[in-house]
């Protein structure tokens, strides 16, 4: 560890909130069963606005969405769905097998368990929930567990349902947008776990993640699959303000997410210090806020031409003593200039221009001039340009001139997304404390000793206890076993092996192994449904296909050249691979090449060999061709022979 690292120099914090969905029979409020849905029955649309929390406050987060989203449209299935989760029945009682497991996962945690459990009502308006909070439950608080002897503690425990899912996150017109959600998710039961801040590297963090992994796969009582579990980072530097990274699904990401976020805080810490050294008056250094509409739309400027459509503006404004703060660069990427970006994208606006990068984007130092001139800047000053509808603009830049003044204290408490890469991206205001309420609709839950007792037998068995058993179980060795069971197809594997001959040990060389070499190469695994996968393995078992050919067969779905397995097939021309083809292609083969077998007599199979793969190659396992060609070659050179005597 690096000394000037930024995570060692600045005091880290990190707090961790790991959800896991449950693996229970039904959702948590109702009786609807836990299945992705694509099959959309009933669309419905609902205008999101803020409400009040009891306490009169409105939520500076909940403020900001409203802002943005008009209305949001939820689709709902016959077969994931019933009136709950569009809000047009109250709640049933709490199922009681995902409390269970929650209860006994409290307990192996060593948590206090609460007497009486109460549904409280958390804030949600992101439109992620038709009746705008999620609903949650306080089970177990103030545990531990020990990681690499160093013994870390745990907040809090809930039991809580699942969010909806939204279905065009990725849509880039953002601006006019209508979010659209699938109601498959919504009510899914959640363990959410809270850890008290760890002060450690990131690889310790990511360790106490996978502990708890591990813990909850043991329990056997919950999903696996990419999204099943993600985990929320809290982030500060010397007890500075919190940056809150949402959505972190794997654990490679989080000592990525936690060193990227030290090093963005300490950049932005360096930044707000360069701001002191200028003695700037942080009352009014904001100044000549001018509409520059007229004068952009003589620039010839190709990104500002797509800017200004019917009714948008460009706006400019100074920032007085603020030369070079715009672009200056703590870190490879973490720059002021940067962060208002984000800012302005989060409304829909693609960006701002600033005088520290300009000229540039087709924008010319004529452009530059005149805006400097109109603005009266001074020679230590900087300007900021920002284009998009006029109405949007009004209430974007109120947040931007909010956001640069924050900049003078260094970090701004926000909550961040997160990209594969580790990088955080701005997402909106850090949510305030007022957010939860109680729940009238459902009665508290009591929970006795005597239940406890039971559930405390349920407690599973420390990991490497469950290594050795799955190691013994299916004779294959410890690492294997540990492959395995951290990945999302144990109980893929478990189905493979229980109802085909294949070795297990081969079976998860594919299923882990092949599967990250094949992600590292950039492919999407998460087409490769469990599905998908076991009808592979049962085409392997009937010997329809090859073990040579899986590795390849894989490829061309996540290459989407294909949609499922058999098309597969159908396009490798496996299908027709009879024995009888096999055997009729390899004697073809010998025949059309009898005059090198005449000289070479074995030498020849070499190149026999390769003839035949040339046709068979991702077809049949290369070990059966070579032992059918070597007796098929013994045969024609015996033969052969024997007519020459
Ligand atoms: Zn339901």
């Amino acid at each position: 560890m690096v000394k000037n690292e930024p995570f060692v120099k600045n005091k880290l914090k990190v707090g961790l909130e790991i959800h896991q969905q449950l693996d229970s029979k039904n959702k948590l409020f109702c009786k609807c069963k836990i299945i992705d849905s694509t099959e959309n029955d009933l669309t419905f649309t609902r205008n999101l606005r803020p409400t009040q929390s009891e306490l009169g406050s409105y939520d500076q987060a909940a403020l900001f969405e409203s802002k943005k989203i008009k209305t949001v449209k939820y689709q709902s299935s016959k077969n994931s769905n019933c009136l709950i989760e569009s809000d047009e029945e109250p709640p049933q009682m709490v199922n009681k097998e995902a409390l269970e497991i929650v209860l006994t996962i409290s307990l192996a945690l060593h948590c206090t368990i609460e007497d009486e459990l109460h549904v409280m009502r958390k804030i949600v308006i992101d439109g992620s929930n038709t009746t705008g909070f999620q609903r949650t439950i306080l089970v177990g608080r103030n545990g531990f567990l020990d990681v690499d002897g160093v013994r870390v503690g745990i907040q809090s425990i809930c039991l809580e349902e699942d969010a909806a899912r939204i279905i065009n996150e990725d849509d880039e017109d953002v601006e006019d947008r209508n979010k659209i959600f699938s109601l498959d998710r919504l009510g899914i039961p959640l363990i959410e776990i809270a850890l008290e801040p760890i002060s450690n590297s990131p690889i310790f963090v990511a360790n106490v993640a996978q502990t708890v992994g591990r813990l909850l796969r043991s329990t056997k009582k919950v999903t696996r699959g990419l999204g099943s579990i993600r985990q929320d980072v809290n982030i500060s530097l010397d007890d500075g303000p919190v940056v809150e990274v949402k959505g972190v699904q794997q654990l490679s990401q989080l000592a990525l997410v936690i060193e990227y976020e030290s090093k963005r805080q300490d950049g932005l810490k360096q930044i707000a210090k360069e701001l002191k050294k200028r003695t700037i008056d942080d009352s009014k250094f904001i100044d000549g806020i001018t509409d520059v509409t007229d004068l952009l739309k003589r620039s010839s400027s190709k990104v500002v031409k797509t800017i200004l459509t019917d009714d948008s503006r460009f706006m400019a404004f100074v920032l007085r003593g603020f030369k070079g703060i715009l672009s200056f660069e703590p870190y490879p990427g973490i720059r002021l200039g940067k962060e208002l970006g984000e800012l302005v994208r989060s409304y829909g606006i693609g960006g701002i221009f600033h005088s520290d990068e300009l000229p540039n984007y087709g924008i010319s130092s004529e452009d530059v001039k005149s805006i400097s001139s109109i603005l009266k800047m001074d020679k230590n000053d900087a300007f900021i340009l920002i284009g998009g509808s006029a109405m949007l603009l009004n209430t974007v830049l109120i947040e931007l001139f909010d956001r640069i003044k924050k900049s003078f204290s260094g970090v701004a408490p926000e909550t961040r997304s997160v990209r594969l890469d580790g990088i955080t991206v701005f997402s909106r205001p850090r949510p305030g404390s007022s957010r939860m309420y109680p729940e009238t609709d459902i009665p508290y839950i009591s929970i006795d000793n005597i239940k406890l007792k039971e559930l405390s037998k349920n407690i599973p068995k420390p990991w490497n206890v469950v290594i050795e058993q799955i190691s013994k179980k299916y004779g294959i060795n410890k690492t294997l076993a540990e492959n395995i069971f951290d990945s999302h197809y144990f109980s893929l594997f478990e189905k493979i092996v229980s109802q085909t001959s294949l070795s297990p040990s081969f079976v998860v060389s594919k299923l882990t192994e092949d599967l990250v070499s094949l992600e590292r190469q950039g492919y999407d695994s998460s087409i490769l449904t469990d599905e998908l996968l076991f009808t592979l393995f049962m085409h392997l078992n009937n010997s329809r296909i090859s073990k040579e050919s899986i590795p390849i067969i894989l490829e061309k779905i996540l290459k989407r050249e294909v949609n499922d397995v058999d098309e597969v097939i159908k396009s490798l021309g496996t299908e027709s691979i009879t024995e009888e083809f096999v055997d009729e292609t390899i004697s073809k083969i010998i025949t059309e090449n009898k005059m090198i077998i005449s000289q070479k007599g074995f030498d020849a199979i070499g190149l026999l060999m390769g003839r035949c793969m040339a046709i068979l190659r991702g077809k049949i396992d290369g070990e059966k061709v070579n032992k059918l060609l070597l007796t098929k070659l013994t045969e024609h050179i015996q033969t052969a022979n024997g007519k020459n005597i």
